[in-house]
């Protein structure tokens, strides 16, 4: 299976939910599965626009507690019953800007799994842990420890976000790609996670998708700033059929 992962973070797309939604659902069935990822708010109406189409709908972050008195946080079986299949983990903006640690985003996939939410588990280097030549290193940490926690947990997806290239325009080369992901591959095999599909995201466009979408182990692409319209969404997902 390929995704192509739509994650809006705190933004409503121009064109309006129903428009886009309306677009995506008239567009022809592909290769790939399009999951839609928006805020909580919208996600209870994401689903019922969507209907029974073949469209997907996301949570971008849970809670790594079940219930009770967490002001703010919204656990996964909320997420669930507000009608999301999955569920976007340790996401870099969360690592960094609210200093999620291996361990609780470990916790979240516990909690996500266990109410039936697709994880799909982020990762990814600094700029400097790159050029210090330390991505290895730390990819191994950020996927051991947190898969260390969840060694029960079923099955997810693994999205390779190099930092530098989200939402920065500066989108990883093939080679990197490639390499890296050849990596995580090697890394999950060895954490109980030998088949989960690896997709990659940071600065995804319809230009770049099609060349990335053809190198091996690239399973679908995690897209921020270009999903937030449809029509680009869209060639993103297609350029998955290569
Ligand atoms: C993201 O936020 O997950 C992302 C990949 O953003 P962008 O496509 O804008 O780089």
């Amino acid at each position: 299976m390929r995704y192509a992962i739509a994650n809006w973070k705190m933004n409503v797309p121009p064109e309006g939910i129903d428009k886009y939604v309306e677009a995506c659902a008239a567009a022809e069935p592909a290769a790939a599965e399009l999951i839609i990822a928006p805020p909580f708010p919208f996600i209870a109406e994401l689903r019922s626009f969507a209907g029974d189409r073949r469209i997907g709908v996301s949570a971008q972050n849970c809670s790594d507690q079940i219930s009770g008195a967490f002001t703010g946080e919204v656990a996964a079986a909320m997420i669930r019953r507000a009608g999301a299949e999955s569920v976007i983990i340790g996401h870099s903006e969360r690592r960094k800007i609210y200093g999620e640690s291996n361990k609780t985003i470990g916790a979240k996939l516990v909690r996500a799994t266990e109410v039936g939410l697709l994880p799909v588990f982020c990762i990814g280097e600094e700029l400097e842990i790159r050029e210090s030549g330390g991505t290895d290193q730390l990819l191994e940490r950020q996927i051991g420890e947190a898969l260390e926690i969840a060694s029960g947990a079923g099955e997810m997806v693994v999205a390779y976000e190099p930092v530098w290239a989200i939402g920065t325009g500066r989108v990883a080369s093939t080679e990197i790609v490639a390499e890296t992901h050849a990596r995580i591959r090697e890394i999950l095999r060895r954490s109980g996670q030998p088949e989960a599909p690896i997709v990659y995201g940071g600065s995804v466009t319809p230009e770049n998708a099609r060349e990335l979408a053809r190198q091996p182990e690239v399973a679908g692409f995690l897209v921020g700033g270009a999903s937030l319209s449809s029509a680009k969404m869209l060639q993103i997902r297609d350029a998955l059929a290569v």
